[in-house]
């Protein structure tokens, strides 16, 4: 396929600070955005040159968007597969309605993960509270119940540690729900990878990510760990996204134990906050490989100039510090423009950039971070 040409219309399927972050990519490249969300004034349509008002299942709102735009893609998952097989009969959408439906639901997501022969937690599909005795059986406690669909930031999930717990089951919706052992993990981290329509790929390095509340709070690239467990998270990355036949740009999350197993906890096939560290350290970020890949430009190496730290700016608290952060030297600033800041809601980011191989330990970080150092 021929690439985009400039001034080509792209048009986003959300309007969160990922669209934001992405269409603020594509306007370097000489692109348009168009963004599809049904909220006025979404930080992504505030940067973008149009913005089609509407809920993601009003059909008529898709095909005007589809009759509006050169290519989609999206910064947000839960759109319906019949509202995605609409968009993508009018016009490309990268990475197409199969990538999306399989990251859509975990038990798609572990199936096919695992039939690529790489691990995840072990889980069982839970459709009764018997199967969810039958799983508990199978896979120990702790365990962790999870929605299969629509979960995120740690919602729509409960830890079981005994029998007490299993009332969850009738709480989370919706069902099924996924059962998984519990994954005693020494870090978490994430690989974020582009593959564009002619198959080139391009991987940045893994990153760890630590969590408060069951939100990303910081990410340190690149992650503190032996270079063969680095190696084998990129090759699986690598391998999924191959498999996949995906076009665009997909985060993959995983844990390493202490033994230095990896073990993949999730995909995402959209940009990923562990990855807008990118957008200071590289020179093409993971919304520029993003925009890239969907646009069929050529991949660069997914390079770093600088080893970083990204800390989220999280709910009123985090976002107060706003006009400290702007007098701290070194601390770089980003803004999502939202008006209203509600508890847990991400409101921006800070990155701290360090000479490549000199990020500094826990206290280094927290004293670099001034203003929004981490609590102990
Ligand atoms: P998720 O929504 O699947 O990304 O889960 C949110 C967070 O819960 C993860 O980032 C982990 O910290 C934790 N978590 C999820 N699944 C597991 C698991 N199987 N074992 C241990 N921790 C988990």
């Amino acid at each position: 396929m021929s690439a985009l040409p400039p001034n080509a219309t792209i048009g986003i399927v959300g309007g969160g600070q990922l669209g934001r972050m992405s269409a603020l990519a594509a306007a370097r490249l000489g692109y348009r955005c168009h963004i599809l969300s049904p909220e006025q004034d979404c930080p992504a349509a505030l940067v973008s040159a149009r913005h089609t008002l509407a809920d993601y299942e009003d059909s008529n709102a898709l095909r005007r968007f589809a009759g509006a735009v050169d290519v989609i893609t999206f910064e947000f998952e839960n759109v319906s597969a019949a509202g995605l097989e609409l968009l993508a009969s009018l016009v490309p959408v990268r990475p197409g309605p199969t990538v999306l439906r399989i990251s859509q639901d975990r038990v798609a997501e572990k199936s096919f993960v695992n039939g690529l022969g790489i691990p995840t937690a072990p889980w069982r599909q839970v459709e009764t509270p018997e199967e969810l005795e039958q799983a508990v059986a199978a896979l120990g406690l702790p365990a962790i119940l999870k929605t299969t669909r629509l979960g995120y930031d740690g919602k729509g999930q409960a830890m079981l540690r005994s029998a007490e717990d299993y009332r969850a089951f009738s709480t989370l919706e919706p069902k099924p729900l996924i059962l998984e052992g519990f994954v005693d993990f020494a870090c978490e981290i994430s690989v974020i990878v582009a593959r564009n329509p002619q198959g080139e790929v391009t991987c940045f390095d893994p990153v760890e990510n630590r969590h408060r509340h069951h939100i990303l709070d910081l990410t340190l690239a690149p992650a503190p760990i032996a270079p063969e467990t680095a190696a084998t998270a990129v090759a699986i990355a690598r391998a999924i996204a191959a498999g996949l036949d995906l076009v665009g740009l997909l985060a993959v999350e995983m844990f390493v134990t202490a033994d230095n197993r990896v073990v993949v906890n999730e995909i995402a096939p959209r940009p990923h906050n562990s990855g807008h560290w990118t957008i200071d350290a590289c020179p093409a970020s993971q919304f520029e490989m993003h925009i890239r890949a969907v646009a069929g430009l050529p991949l660069p190496p997914a390079r770093r100039h600088a080893d970083a730290v990204m800390k989220n700016l999280v709910g009123p608290d985090e976002i107060s510090q706003w006009p400290e952060i702007l007098r701290t030297e070194g601390l770089i600033a980003h803004h999502y423009g939202k008006t209203e800041a509600r508890p847990g809601r991400k409101m921006g980011h800070v990155t701290r950039l360090f000479p490549l191989g000199a990020l500094p330990g826990p206290f280094g970080i927290a004293d670099a971070l001034g203003p929004v150092a981490p609590q102990a």
